[in-house]
């Protein structure tokens, strides 16, 4: 989710086999510890201070040299993703399962970008294949573009003539961010759909926001009609926020995107690029960059290679070097802590007019002057909305309050993370959903981020929390996960957790 501090708070078309074979590779632990040895710089960050926030960063090498466990076993499967095999027990941490592997039958999506600036707009064509694990009598897409918060920027997501499986089909709009394709004869459980559609995306002007377009840098997040299908559940019709926030669900699925943008313009995007087209696997969103980026890249090793990418912007007058320093050490600490970085890429795009940084996977997104807190609590959310997602609208804590921890971990800062008041009309509301913060936007960072942090704080030995979420994303990775997930993860470790969180207003 969006990243706050200014105010507010913060993926490609392959079928997939049916059955993944898994190669082992071991990782040598030293290769993990000496990379950690070698890590991010800290500098001033204006929006923390201007969120009020502490001001004192404690040294990232410091904060990740009390991480050490035993190595990371991993295995990577014929798709190329990197999973934790089952580790055994140590004095601190119960014996960790296996990382779940995403469904096979997880949506495919091919996605078409003509990014048109002399138009001001993206020219789209969508396909998408989808098998849904419950019966159902409709396709919903969410439109998150003609939601209020960049819908009053200028930003507008229109879609053309909705075809299934070849045939046309009428579709309606039973709210501007919710697209509805009635099935008559309804979709089995199991039964794969193909769905297509053009679409086309007007661009804003330069906006504080995750679809923005300021001369020739152009920023596009949740810009596409994309499945809001919780496995298990079903369709997720949360309504969109006012917020800097997020309120979407959507499953891990595989994404091939084939980007068109002006001559002269350098393109980055999630996942890994041949020839302007851009695959993802098993990520559950994707998000683009267009600028004229100065990249620097570098190996993270989370603990398999992790090529990383970060472009900034023209004119923003930042050095991606430390960006880049920053993004590999949080990388490699948080697979320490959490369990392996799944994907081959990773990337960070600096364009103006952003104040704080909004996560998607394989690509995150920041504007100028985010260096220190910004950069790793984006990387956090790979794990926790990237690895194990969840419902935004409905539990926000999930992503924000454990993006938070991760932050706090990386940068040595939870004393301040504990130390700090939570309003009274936000204290015991942690696990509140994005329709109760609507109306509360100046408490939510302070309630669900801090607050979230703080409640795990309040349990004991931030390393056996840290153990804890390592079991959560073994056990929901690539899934959606609800609070009693947690809930369960901290019981491998916790006497009790509910009763200790629910002070803080999670499982009250
Ligand atoms: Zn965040």
């Amino acid at each position: 989710m969006a990243e706050p501090y200014a105010g507010t708070p913060g993926a490609t078309m392959v079928p997939m086999p049916p059955a993944r074979r898994l190669a082992a590779s071991v990782v040598a632990w030293a290769v993990v510890a000496a990379a950690l040895a070698g890590c991010a710089r800290d500098s001033d960050d204006a929006l923390r201070r201007e969120a009020g926030a502490p001001t004192t960063v404690t040294s990232a090498v410091e904060a990740t040299t009390t991480t050490s466990e035993l190595p990371p076993t991993t295995t990577t499967t014929e798709d190329g993703l990197t999973l934790a095999e089952a580790q055994p027990a140590t004095e601190a941490c119960p014996a960790v399962p296996a990382h779940a592997q995403p469904d096979a039958d997880r949506p495919v999506y091919r996605l078409s970008l003509d990014i048109d600036l002399e138009a001001n707009a993206v020219e789209g064509r969508l396909v998408a294949l989808f098998v849904p694990d419950l019966d159902t009598d409709r396709l919903v897409f969410r439109l998150w573009p003609n939601g209020p918060r960049p819908s009053s920027a200028g930003t507008h997501l229109e879609t053309g003539p909705v075809q299934v499986d070849g045939d046309d089909r009428p579709s309606e709009l039973t709210d501007p961010t919710t697209l509805v394709v009635p099935l008559p004869g309804g979709l089995r459980a199991g039964t794969r759909v193909e769905v297509a559609m053009p679409w086309r995306l007007t661009l804003p002007g330069p906006a504080n926001d995750r679809i923005s377009r300021d001369g020739d840098a152009v920023r596009l997040g949740s810009f596409y009609p994309i499945l809001p299908w919780e496995p298990g559940v079903g369709w997720a019709l949360d309504p969109p926020t006012t917020a800097f926030a997020e309120a979407g669900t959507s499953p891990t699925a595989d994404y091939t995107m084939t980007i068109t943008a002006p001559d002269g313009l350098d393109v980055m995007a999630s996942g890994t690029e041949v020839d302007d087209v851009w695959t993802a696997t098993a990520v559950r969103d994707v998000a683009v960059s267009v600028g004229r980026f100065r990249t620097v890249r570098a190996v993270a090793h989370a603990p398999n290679p992790v090529e990383v990418t970060v472009g900034v912007h023209e004119g923003t007058g930042e050095d991606p070097q430390p960006y880049l320093d920053r993004t590999v050490a949080a990388l490699e600490d948080f697979a320490t802590r959490f369990g392996p970085y799944p994907w081959p890429t990773h990337a960070l795009a600096i364009t103006p007019g952003l104040r704080g940084g909004i996560e998607y996977p394989g690509l995150v997104l920041q504007g100028p002057g985010t260096l220190a807190r910004t950069t790793s609590h984006e990387v956090g959310h790979l794990w926790f909305y990237g690895i194990v997602g969840n419902n935004q609208g409905r539990d926000p804590w999930l992503d924000e309050g454990l993006a938070s921890w991760a932050e706090a971990r990386f940068e040595g800062t939870l004393g301040q993370f504990v130390a700090r008041d939570i309003p009274s009309g936000a204290r015991g509301r942690a696990g509140e959903p994005m329709t109760f913060w609507e109306g509360r936007q100046a408490d939510y960072y302070r309630g669900v981020y801090v607050q979230g942090a703080q409640a795990l704080a309040a349990l004991g030995d931030p390393d056996r929390v840290d153990c804890a979420l390592r079991h959560y994303v073994a056990a929901n990775a690539f899934g959606i996960a609800r609070p009693a997930d947690v809930a369960t993860a901290l019981g491998q470790v916790f006497d009790r957790p509910e009763r200790t969180l629910a002070v803080y207003g999670l499982f009250p």
